[in-house]
């Protein structure tokens, strides 16, 4: 490893063919002299894998999906890239001596086990797969505080929170008001709702993003998992986190403190700003992102969110609370039923009403294992799978 090197934060990027990964290689391709990609992950895109591992030269590649194991080594081995296949690959990469710091952008469940074994070897991680703290929270928050690891937010909203908490260490948060866009169907009732078609709920007003969490936006269950992600990354109670509608997605999230001061983090939404602040921290660097126009938002609107019409809150909120393993059976029963809205399998409501059900019928345990939390993941699948067909 030469000198220079030496001075430069070497990235795992695990989804680097996802949105947050494209957006992470931006962000490093425009910072050659801070960062560099030592490590990249794909599930099944070969061939964008292959593109980029052919730009950044990174240490190791690993495709999640063994099928493409020979065509991904056919192109890179020569280049003295090492390749590796399969879920055990992905999980174990992390632990890498070169591997400074690990960006978590694997979509879903998918993404817990890389993580939990990166913080279990000491890495930093900056974390945009929220999906692992709503399964596993605890544990990963106690494996961070064990291993003295520091988990960096990478979705917008709990950026914003840890940004204007800079400088607040010995001042409790009161309270945080979490900004939701509101989503394509933002002011549509339940029945509207009931027969809109995929291509609607893929249209984000705000944010380009991958298609889970696209949905995830138009049935507001991201911000359902975003209030769980927030109750562990903070500390925070139920009472201390509320969701505020927010269209313009200028003002990020907001935090309320003791003496009634508020501070608040905005800008133009734009992903690569929290993920380049995730890994820079605690330095700002000096970015060409679009600067925000205060005269081309002359209002900034809020609204209470309608919980009649979007009940993945209230689902949600119930999960926070009870804990256990039910943000686990709310997380699987969504993935698959969203999935199953993709396929024409289920219509838009019922998404929510079967991560209901599931959660419903789930036995409570209040305080699982990280294998009971596995069971309970795949006896959610199994039994979301039964009633999408
Ligand atoms: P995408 O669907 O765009 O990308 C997902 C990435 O994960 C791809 O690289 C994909 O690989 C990889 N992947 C999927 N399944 C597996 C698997 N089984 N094993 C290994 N890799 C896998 O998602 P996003 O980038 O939108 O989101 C990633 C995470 O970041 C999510 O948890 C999301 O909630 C969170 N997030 C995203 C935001 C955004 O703006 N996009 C904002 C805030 C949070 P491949 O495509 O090669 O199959
Ligand atoms: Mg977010």
């Amino acid at each position: 490893m030469s000198e220079e090197k030496n001075n430069v934060k070497r990235i795992a990027v695990m989804g680097s063919t996802g949105s947050i990964g494209t957006q992470t290689l931006d962000v490093i391709r425009a910072n050659p002299d801070v960062f560099s990609a030592e490590v990249l992950c794909a599930g099944n895109n070969a061939d964008v894998l292959i593109q980029q591992a052919l730009e950044f030269t990174p240490n190791a590649v690993v495709i999640a999906n063994e099928k493409h194991y020979k065509k991904v080594k056919d192109e890179l081995f020569s280049k003295g890239i090492k390749v590796y296949a399969g879920e055990d690959s992905l999980k174990q990469i992390v632990e890498m001596e070169t591997v400074d710091c690990v960006l978590a952008a694997i979509v879903g469940y998918a993404g817990l086990s890389s993580t939990l074994n990166a913080i279990e070897h000491k890495k930093p991680i900056a974390l945009a797969n929220k999906e692992t703290l709503v399964v596993a929270g605890e544990i990963i928050t106690e494996a961070a505080r064990k291993n003295s690891v520091n988990l960096y937010p990478v979705d917008s909203e709990h950026s914003a929170i840890f940004q204007c908490l800079a400088g607040e260490w010995e001042n409790p948060i009161e309270k945080i008001y979490l900004t939701a866009s509101g989503g394509p169907f933002r002011g549509k009732s339940r029945e509207f709702m009931q027969t809109v078609k995929k291509e609607q709920a893929l249209k984000h007003p705000n944010w380009s993003m991958g298609a889970k969490i696209t949905i995830d936006s138009a049935t507001m269950m991201n911000k359902g998992l975003e209030i769980i992600e927030a109750k562990w990354l903070f500390h925070l109670n139920r009472e201390q986190i509320e969701v505020i509608v927010h269209p313009q997605s200028i003002i990020h999230s907001i935090v309320q403190f003791r003496d009634a001061s508020m501070k608040a983090q905005m800008g133009l939404p734009d992903m690569k700003l929290p993920i380049q602040y995730a890994l820079s921290y605690p330095q700002r660097i000096r970015s060409d992102f679009p600067r925000f126009d205060f005269i081309n938002y002359p209002s900034l609107t809020f609204e209470k969110p309608d919980t009649s019409a979007f009940p993945s809150l209230t689902l949600a909120y119930h999960c926070l609370e009870k804990g256990g393993n039910l943000p686990c059976a709310m997380n699987a029963a969504n993935e698959i039923a969203v999935n199953a809205f993709l396929n024409d399998k289920i219509s838009f409501t019922q998404i929510v009403e079967v991560a209901e059900k599931i959660v419903s019928t789930i036995p409570f345990l209040p305080k699982p294992s990280l294998n009971d939390l596995i069971e309970t993941d795949t006896a959610s699948r199994v039994k979301t799978k039964e009633l999408t067909g």
